[in-house]
């Protein structure tokens, strides 16, 4: 079977775990209500799961590239171990442009709201942006996904006004709440 060519990115911290800020261990790693169950009912319904994040943490010399690259394999050992469900890429933006050390610091195209992650995911997966969603609780989650060509846009959490110029922008409760409104939206 050929692999689906749609992705669901998601954001990580604030859509599929409690945003405790700079969340580098799997012990600090807290699955928000429902958020497991809603990546499996987007694996099922065809996307790839690609997380897409912005880890200035690393930059800012709080944790290291390997301690988030130990959280992404219990995270994907997680998921498919319990769910049934493979994390299919995984997507960090390690720089600040103010606050990061060395070389770190600088104004990348990487970091959301550039799309840069987002298009590295999509040539290196070989994804279809127009028929990819994206799930994010920040604004900069959202014009990263549309600066990309995302087809669906969900904003969870705290409603933002900037988003009212984004047609293909749309708010959600939560991710748990995602797989629901794919349905209804194609019935
Ligand atoms: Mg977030
Ligand atoms: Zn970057």
């Amino acid at each position: 079977m050929d692999s689906p060519r749609k992705a669901a990115f998601l954001d990580r911290d604030g859509v599929i775990n409690v945003d405790h800020g700079y969340v580098s261990t799997w012990e600090a790693f807290e699955f928000l209500p429902g958020a497991e169950r809603a990546m499996q009912s987007l694996h099922r319904a065809g996307y790839q799961l690609v997380i897409i994040s912005n880890q200035s943490g690393i930059g800012r010399g709080f944790y290291t590239e390997d301690d988030l690259l130990a959280l992404n394999g219990c995270l994907a050992t997680h998921m498919q171990s319990e769910f049934d469900t493979p994390v299919t890429g995984f997507y960090h933006c390690p720089h600040h442009p103010t606050e990061a050390i060395g070389p770190l610091r600088t104004a990348c195209d990487c970091r959301k709201p550039a799309p840069g992650m987002i298009l590295q995911a999509a040539q290196e997966l070989d994804l279809l942006l127009t028929e990819s969603l994206l799930v994010g609780d920040k604004t900069s989650d959202i014009l990263a996904g549309e600066a990309a060509g995302v087809g669906r846009l969900f904003k969870v959490g705290e409603l933002s006004s900037e988003l009212e110029g984004i047609e293909n922008a749309e708010w959600v409760p939560a991710l748990s709440e995602v797989p629901a409104r794919l349905m209804s939206r194609t019935d």
